[in-house]
């Protein structure tokens, strides 16, 4: 007979299909051996096959957050106040990128990558590598190791950047298709590759329509920054003359499709959001990295009215932390500040279920649902935040009053303070 593991707590999870946001203040999550969740249980009426219970009473199961955009090289460099974007990229970006050459600074940084992301909750990143292919194998290694559910990019850069970080589109290109093909779908889907040009600056048309031919050749999700800060946008038009504006640069090549996500997006008016919409991309919302480098606020109303999917970055480095929770504080206030309304329901959607979704792994993760994987976070949770109410306070807005205690992905435990 096969044993189940339970797990009892209070549990909070978005439901697929669904607005709602389901509660149960005392349930007995119960996962299978290979890491598939069997369902939730009253504790009176789990299967019989259910042999091992963790107690978590008092404590907050939610689903892993997902951080849909981030970076692994600016690990180090995160807090440095040099913006705006592009001098930013410049003065820190970068001369930090440039020293993934170096194979022991690459994996040093990978394992504090990967720990930052499970110790605060992170169970699916969408992460872009540096230029370097070899960063980038050493960046999959880890996350292999680790345990962590990803999507990672190499990054295409074949112009306006230094020597050091300039790869040609032709070998970049093929270096993309060789890290595809040896870690795209591995460990059972674990690991995915996304053909990642880092902005439409850095990349020649030839570069852009590569990437495109790539990502159609192999169905790849495409990750991309866009519309960030308006200096950005007029030197894109400069580098790419033939283009009506900035996401035009990225349609008439074939980049933007339902496998897109477009970071930022601040300066979109609104009949780019219907073209967004009407291609069926997917926007990565950033606010913490969008206040720190003074780029704008982009207006959550805009997708969220068009059925756009949306789900949130860190944006690491750009953005101050790795917890998604404080870039959910960051959204609310911008949504706010925008006339977007968003509730703290729907930004907890955006921090689990939306993020899965924007990273096309929603009918894997994302929720507590049977038959998805087991991709969970435990929360301290204070005796005073009672009931849906206070569960929501600390799963939101709670960094401090809940943090993390353990991560676990498909069942298996990534991370635990008590082992930190
Ligand atoms: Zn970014």
């Amino acid at each position: 007979m096969t044993s189940l593991t339970g797990y009892r707590g209070a549990v909070m999870t978005p439901r697929a299909g669904t607005r709602e946001l389901d509660y149960h203040d005392d349930t007995v999550l119960t996962v299978a051996p290979g890491g598939t969740i069997v369902g939730l249980y009253k504790p009176g009426d789990a299967p019989p096959e259910l042999r091992l219970i963790h107690d978590l009473r008092g404590s907050l199961i939610v689903p892993g957050f997902v951080d849909t955009h981030l970076h692994y090289p600016q690990t180090r460099v995160t807090g440095s106040a040099s913006g705006p974007l592009l001098e930013w990229l410049e003065r820190t970006v970068f001369p930090e990128e440039a020293r993934f050459s170096n194979a022991t600074y690459a994996a040093d940084v990978a394992r504090e990558f990967t720990m930052a992301c499970a110790r605060h909750g992170t169970t699916t990143v969408g992460a872009y590598s540096s230029s370097s292919a070899t960063a980038t194998t050493t960046l999959f290694r880890c996350l292999e190791d680790s345990g962590l559910r990803a999507v990672v990019g190499l990054v295409l850069m074949d112009q306006n950047c230094p020597d050091a970080l300039r790869v040609p589109a032709d070998r970049a290109l093929s270096e993309a298709d060789e890290l595809a093909a040896t870690w795209h779908g591995r460990d059972a889907g674990r690991l995915s590759f996304a053909v990642t040009p880092r902005f439409a600056i850095t990349c020649s048309k030839t570069m852009l329509a590569g990437a495109a031919a790539l990502s159609e050749r192999r169905s790849l999700l495409v990750m991309t920054h866009v519309a960030e800060n308006p200096k950005e946008e007029n030197e894109t038009l400069e580098v790419h003359p033939w283009a009506t504006d900035y996401l035009d640069v990225y349609e008439r090549v074939g980049l933007v499709h339902e496998r897109t996500i477009l970071a930022h997006a601040i300066h979109f008016d609104g009949a780019q959001w219907d073209r967004v919409g009407a291609r069926r991309a997917k926007i990565a919302h950033c606010p913490d990295s969008n206040f720190f480098l003074g780029s704008g606020m982009m207006r959550l109303a805009e997708p969220r009215s068009r059925g756009v999917v949306v789900g949130l970055g860190t944006d690491v480095a750009a953005g101050r932390s790795f917890d998604i929770r404080r870039t959910l504080s960051h959204a609310y206030d911008a949504s706010l500040m925008t006339a977007g309304g968003a509730t703290a329901e729907e930004l907890f959607e955006l921090a689990t279920l939306g993020g899965a979704r924007v990273l096309g792994k929603d009918d894997v993760v994302g929720s507590l649902e049977a038959g998805k994987e087991a991709d969970f976070v435990v929360l301290q949770r204070p005796a005073h935040a009672e009931g849906k109410e206070g569960a929501l306070r600390i799963a939101t807005f709670g960094s401090e009053a809940g943090p993390v205690t353990r991560t676990y992905v498909r069942g298996k435990l990534v991370w635990s303070r008590a082992a930190d």
